[in-house]
């Protein structure tokens, strides 16, 4: 339980230290309060919460709300007022929230279920798209030209996920935003973000041995030495159109190979692994060299269903070779279990909550991205959490749940709702 409560509380000091630009009248609240706020709706899994506790504190609670006792937040701004403060925040004041998450899942032993090939950890980069309009626009926008002229606005960041092959669960680290940098004239991409982030981050996660994970766009030799240079090993997407080098040294030889029956259900298939160590990543004399893998997968007919390559620094032999495909494939998680749970799953990333005209977008964005990571955490250490999500069956009936029954009734703790939640009988149903 300690675990909760000291997250929301390590939040809750970074929120109370955020600088504020008092405009009007907005006196009546602290800047730890509007923080709180917008971080309340995203992490209770429900837009309206607040508009929920404003009522309850107004009747059956007595002046007290949820707000109070589970967030421990002393007045409830109200959205206008939430927006307009918190657009001039930088997103990154946040980003030593996202450590404090990770730190404390290490400690209670969450991160070991994560290690992949004797040790290493397996963090998937990739961009996403969390916002997109002809209409609304800030100062952080890109843009992109669309048919007959129009100009669309769209906001997009690069996610930094701890993934593992074989379990569904992934932790969010802090993401880089990709937006018009200063003093340059080009558009941001995904491909600029992710080397800043390792410049940014990367130093402070070589101590779990990182295997950075990515798609093609990845495997180029700027991203691969970025990765080296801040300590991690890479495993990337290498398709043969965007390698013609390794295409070309591929070609006429014999590849050591490994062949492996699988059975899913009924159904039987052939894994085949091929590979080639010390290849040159592109044409000339500065070329880094990669080892480079492919996984085939075959159905009973004998039909490939699945076939993807790969590059790694990492050694590729007939020891490693399997599981190294397992962590490349593992990729995909982030796009299944992190984006599509943010977008579909109740975190509503693509919702407008707020645009602002300066930074309002990407803040409401990584407190979405925090709740996330404390939802991962609650899971992995707190084994109450963990009992209220199998008491209602599924981690969606479980938010159901909780939004409904903070509606009514104000609860003084976590440990007091999610004991409720976890072994209380509902009443039986009339006849
Ligand atoms: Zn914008």
């Amino acid at each position: 339980m300690g675990t909760l409560v000291e997250l929301i509380r390590t939040l809750r000091e970074t929120c109370a230290c955020l600088p504020e630009k008092r405009r009007g009248d907005n006196t009546r609240y602290a800047m730890v309060d509007f923080g709180m706020a917008a971080f309340s709706n995203f992490f209770m899994q429900c837009p309206s919460f607040l508009a929920h506790q404003r009522l309850l504190e107004r009747g059956a609670g007595h002046g007290r709300s949820n707000c109070e006792t589970l967030l421990e937040m002393t007045g409830i701004p109200c959205d206008n007022q939430i927006r307009t403060m918190l657009d001039p925040v930088e997103p990154a004041h946040f980003f030593p929230v996202f450590d404090a998450a990770f730190r404390e899942m290490e400690k209670c032993g969450g991160l070991d279920t994560f290690r992949q090939l004797g040790g290493y950890i397996p963090i998937a980069l990739d961009g996403t798209e969390y916002f997109c309009s002809n209409k609304i626009s800030c100062r952080n926008c890109s843009t992109r030209e669309r048919s007959g002229g129009k100009t669309e606005y769209f906001h997009s960041f690069l996610s930094a996920t701890i993934v593992a092959p074989r379990h569904n669960r992934v932790m969010s680290l802090p993401p880089e935003f990709i937006s018009p940098q200063d003093g340059n004239e080009k558009q941001d991409c995904e491909s600029r973000a992710a080397r800043r982030w390792l410049a940014a981050h990367g130093p402070r996660y070589a101590n779990l041995d990182p295997i950075y994970l990515g798609d093609d766009l990845f495997s180029r030799q700027t991203i691969c030495e970025a990765v080296q240079a801040v300590g991690g090993h890479f495993l990337f997407v290498c398709k043969p159109s965007s390698h013609p080098t390794i295409e070309e040294y591929l070609t006429g030889i014999e590849l050591p190979e490994l062949t492996k029956r699988v059975k899913h259900g009924r159904q039987r298939f052939t894994h085949t692994y091929r590979w080639l160590c010390d290849v040159p990543l592109r044409d000339g004399a500065d070329a880094m060299t990669v080892n480079w893998l492919v996984i085939e997968i075959r159905n009973a007919t004998g039909e490939v269903t699945y076939r993807n390559s790969f590059i790694t620094d990492l050694p590729v032999d007939r020891d490693t070779v399997v599981e190294l495909a397992a962590c490349g494939r593992a990729r995909w998680k982030i796009e299944n279990e992190s984006f599509n749970t943010l977008k579909t799953k109740g975190y509503n990333l693509e919702h407008n909550f707020g645009h602002g005209k300066q930074h309002l977008s990407a803040v409401l964005a990584t407190l979405n991205l925090l709740a996330f990571a404390f939802h991962t955490v609650a899971e992995l250490t707190y084994d109450l959490w963990l009992q209220a999500i199998n008491k209602t069956g599924a981690r969606g009936r479980f938010f159901e749940r909780l939004r409904s029954i903070t509606v009514f009734l104000v609860f003084p703790s976590w440990q007091n709702l999610l004991t409720i939640l976890a072994f209380a009988h509902p009443p039986s149903q009339p006849p």
